[in-house]
């Protein structure tokens, strides 16, 4: 589980611009703790602030839980909701408008709560197909898997700033978010959630909430998690990529994770449709086009249920087979996409990621940028003819070694050949390379690589630096790395150890 750091935890602690939950809804979360608790107490409480008694009575008279008849007070509402759900609901209603008040300018809330009430609406459906009787936790969970953004946002405006955050694929946010501040949206919004007291299903299903398979989540909690992740994968198909194979995928996971079968799922897109204006309607806010709404339950319906994929429903012992062979096949990989000698990756999967990068950012209309430095060790042949090609060999590893200490788990770092490496840096814009770039230099330079047991040979490098980003934008991804060949020969030109920034109109 990603940590958050100190001076955060201390930030979100004692940030007084962010709003805490209304006091309603604290003491309504302390007396759902009571195992005792009567529904008079509780009506009591929740009769205290009438915008939040107002609230539960439209809930429970909306067409969500309304069944044979009207509730005219309070405590008959409660009694229709359950006492839970009463308890939960009424605090994500409050928290919701306690959030909706905190608009800055930049980020798009409007996207912000089209992915979270979409979820929430996900999550509640979810929960009542797989037979579960917690659905209001899982709506709440649901609606604040992203609560961090809304931190972030406001803490760190910058970090969101030109890289519009929902058009970018979700997970890729958290890298994002990692290479500005260290740490996470979902790990900010356990954190927070964690800080007022939340139950801890809650903290979690928000810190696990971009991996539906629940893995690092003990057994028993593992389908409110899986419920909770799911309903972010199907929002971001509902609102971004309702393609076949998003769709398809969706379907496999709901299969594999919820026991959802496809042709059931794809009826789900309808019910969720119709939840949408309830939800709407509840949160006070108008998100969704129906003309989208009918597009994604159309194309739905075409490929879960029309098809019917075969391939979804096949067994599970075909299913497990696959899994075997895939677990094989991607051990074999990583045998192939390393470099014998550094353990750096290879040239082969270095051209991969970059195509796949570069896709990632053009997709993103270059609003999520890429940089790319390539690296070429200087006079690197003198230092094969003083000290032998072997001691060549024990620097070229040590500098690989460096240069992935030196960067992030989400960069690549890769030997394009002899003495040369590539490293691609995802989300990096020119500024952050050229800290990057610099740190490098300055790295190599107070380390000298060792070699045996106590000579010393001091190396340098020359290093070219390319981003890839809406000022700068690149035809393909050969054109990025030609940028990055150019300004390192650039560096050798003008007298070794540094870097160059590429620039087009020198390079003209
Ligand atoms: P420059 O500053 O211009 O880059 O000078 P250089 O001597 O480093 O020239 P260049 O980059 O063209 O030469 C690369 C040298 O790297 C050639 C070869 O001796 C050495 N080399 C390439 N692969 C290996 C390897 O696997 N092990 C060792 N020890 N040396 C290698
Ligand atoms: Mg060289």
């Amino acid at each position: 589980m990603s940590q958050v750091p100190d001076h955060i935890l201390q930030r979100l602690r004692t940030c007084t611009s962010f709003p805490t939950p209304p006091a309603v809804a604290m003491q309504v979360l302390q007396l759902a703790q009571d195992p005792e608790i009567d529904l008079g107490k509780v009506a009591e409480a929740v009769s205290v602030d009438p915008a939040i008694a107002a609230k539960v009575m439209r809930i429970a008279n909306s067409a969500m839980y309304a069944r044979r008849r009207q509730s005219t007070n309070l405590r008959q509402a409660l009694i229709v909701l359950g006492l839970n759900a009463t308890l939960t609901l009424a605090l994500s209603f409050t928290l919701v408008s306690a959030l909706k008040k905190n608009s800055t300018k930049g980020f798009d809330f409007n996207a912000y709560w089209r992915r979270t009430v979409l979820a929430s609406a996900w999550g509640k459906l979810l929960a009542s197909e797989t037979g579960r009787r917690d659905a209001e936790e899982i709506f709440l969970a649901a609606l604040l898997q992203d609560l961090g953004m809304l931190v972030i946002d406001k803490i760190w405006p910058e970090v969101y700033e030109g890289i519009a955050p929902f058009k970018i694929e979700h997970s890729r946010i958290c890298q994002h978010e990692q290479n500005c501040i260290g740490t996470d949206h979902r790990s900010i919004g356990a954190a927070l959630l964690r800080i007022w007291n939340m139950p801890e299903s809650l903290v979690r299903a928000v810190q696990h909430s971009h991996d539906p398979s629940a893995a690092g989540v003990d057994g028993e909690e593992k389908p409110f998690v899986r419920a909770v992740a799911m309903s972010g994968e199907l929002s971001d198909v509902w609102l971004g990529s309702h393609n076949e194979v998003a769709l398809r995928r969706v379907g496999q996971q709901a299969h594999r994770y919820l026991g959802i079968q496809p042709n059931r799922l794809g009826e789900l897109f309808d019910a969720v449709r119709e939840q949408l204006p309830v939800a709407e309607e509840l949160f006070q806010m108008e998100l969704f086009d129906a003309a989208q709404l009918q597009d994604i339950t159309d194309a739905a319906q075409e490929t879960l249920i029309v098809r019917n994929l075969y391939q979804i429903n096949a067994n599970e012992e075909a299913q497990q087979e696959k899994h075997a062979l895939e677990k094989e096949h991607r051990k074999l990989k990583t045998e192939t996409i390393r470099d014998v000698l550094t353990n750096a990756y290879n040239r082969r999967h270095f051209e991969n990621r970059l195509g796949a990068e570069f896709k990632a950012c053009a997709d993103s209309g270059y609003s999520w940028p890429l940089s790319l430095i390539f690296i070429d060790l200087d006079k690197f042949k003198d230092v094969n003819d003083s000290h032998g090609h072997q001691a060549g060999d024990a620097i070229l590893k040590a500098v690989a070694d460096l240069l992935v200490e030196t960067l992030r788990d989400s960069d690549v770092v890769a030997r394009y050949g002899g003495d040369e490496f590539v490293l691609l840096l995802p989300g990096v814009d020119t500024d952050k390379a050229n800290i990057v770039a610099q740190r490098i230099c300055a790295a190599v330079r107070t380390r000298k690589a060792t070699i045996g047991a106590d000579r010393q040979v001091g190396i340098t490098l020359s290093l070219g630096v390319a981003t890839c980003d809406a000022e700068h934008r690149f035809e393909n991804a050969q054109a990025l790395l030609a940028a990055a060949d150019s300004a390192l020969y650039q560096s050798k030109r003008s007298g070794r150890d540094r870097f160059t920034l590429y620039d087009k109109t020198e390079a003209a």
